[in-house]
């Protein structure tokens, strides 16, 4: 008798210690009882303190036609991950002063979620193709890529990304091969084109390969300026540079640091002498890992270095009038939501559906000549035609 009634009077002093925390369970309308959680839900928090400023800029002169485009690539990146730019940067980001916004649908050729390498595909040429093909349409044919007609053009061609410079994303707009894992073969097509500046990781690629070229040397009789570090890339400042930053991929932003913004600003003072204007993508590349690795810390970092970034890009836009820039990603990565946080500590809490990609659409923000083209839902491939329609090609 005695045990019923302690197990009783626990009981209730249980259900009294929920209600007092209000932490019982509310059935809502329309709620499934037998909805499982997810196998691969995540939470994971982390409270930035790495705030940047963010400075108004006025956009109010700019001309009808796009001389120069600079597509920045937030790989991995659905509205959540843009959000989380801007509320663990107190509120404010440079995002938010890109006053035209639509939605691009991300699938591929052969499957309803895409990969980086049919998802960069898409928005280099237009044509939708298969998960890992980079360059080549659905029956791996070559198709030229936004970089490829910008160069055709007398344009000067840039291309900056934190990951190796070989990996899915840039490759999609240089290399054209039936595989995104044929590193040495793309990077062997970087000496096929005259592009003026490349920056980012990826030196095993061209001096530790398979066929023993050394590709580095091959850049340098072809009159390419070789910066193995931020310190020589610095004292580069007219002609063609190819800057490879690390063997692999550059490690993630705690550890890097400061490098996406000052190579976006050498490549943006490099490109920008070409008097008949310049394409130029850049691609924070590791929020998409951030994503892969339900990493709420590096989806953090990851956003706010590439928002930082694009602060540079924008004081450059709206001083120069004539340059079209397009934030948008290849896919979203981790069915990342943020359900709370705290916009004054910058504190973010991170949810996750999955270790993989998803198939939403996902944000394209514009600012400058033509940006208008970009508002409204369509699919990846028509960020291709607008561009070529906003370079009048
Ligand atoms: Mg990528
Ligand atoms: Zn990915």
């Amino acid at each position: 008798m005695n045990l019923k009634k302690s197990l009783l009077s626990l009981a209730i002093a249980i259900f009294v210690l929920q209600q007092a925390n209000g932490q019982q369970k509310f059935n809502y309308p329309g709620e499934k009882k037998e909805a499982k959680t997810y196998e691969g839900a995540a939470r994971d928090s982390f409270t930035n303190s790495n705030f940047h400023e963010v400075k108004d800029l006025d956009f109010s002169k700019v001309k009808k036609k796009a001389k120069n485009i600079i597509l920045l690539i937030a790989d991995g990146a659905g509205a959540s991950q843009f959000f989380t730019a801007i509320a663990a940067n107190h509120n404010q980001a440079y995002i938010e002063q890109m006053k035209y916004v639509g939605f691009s649908k991300t699938s591929s050729s052969d499957d309803f979620t895409t990969d980086s390498a049919a998802g960069g595909t898409a928005l280099s040429t237009g044509e939708k193709t298969y998960n890992g093909a980079i360059g080549l349409d659905k029956s791996k044919q070559p198709i030229k890529t936004i970089l490829e007609i910008a160069d055709e053009q007398g344009l000067a061609t840039g291309l900056v990304a934190t990951s190796k410079i070989t990996h899915a994303t840039p490759a999609a707009f240089i290399a054209h091969q039936p595989s995104r894992n044929n590193y040495q073969e793309i990077a062997a097509e970087f000496l096929n084109t005259d592009i003026n500046v490349f920056i980012g990781g990826g030196l095993e690629d061209f001096h530790n390969r398979e066929d023993e070229r050394n590709l580095v040397k091959e850049l340098e009789n072809k009159g390419y300026q070789i910066a193995n570090s931020l310190e020589e890339l610095e004292k580069v400042n007219s002609g063609k540079v190819a800057s490879l930053l690390a063997d692999g991929h550059m490690p993630a932003y705690n550890e890097r640091g400061e490098m996406l913004k000052p190579a976006t600003e050498k490549a943006i003072e490099i490109l920008s002498q070409d008097k008949d204007g310049f394409f130029l993508m850049i691609e924070g590349s590791q929020i998409d890992w951030g994503g892969h690795g339900n990493n709420t810390q590096m989806i953090v970092e990851e956003t706010l270095d590439f928002d930082h970034t694009l602060g540079a890009v924008l004081e450059f836009a709206a001083k120069d009038g004539e340059t079209l820039v397009i934030v948008t990603a290849d896919h979203e990565t981790g069915g990342y939501s943020v359900n709370s946080g705290d916009m004054k500590t910058g504190k973010i809490d991170g949810r996750y559906t999955t270790k993989h990609h998803t198939g939403v659409m996902v944000p394209v923000f514009a600012v400058g000549p033509q940006a208008e083209l970009f508002s409204g839902i369509y699919e990846n491939t028509a960020i291709f035609d607008k561009m070529m329609k906003a370079f009048e090609f």
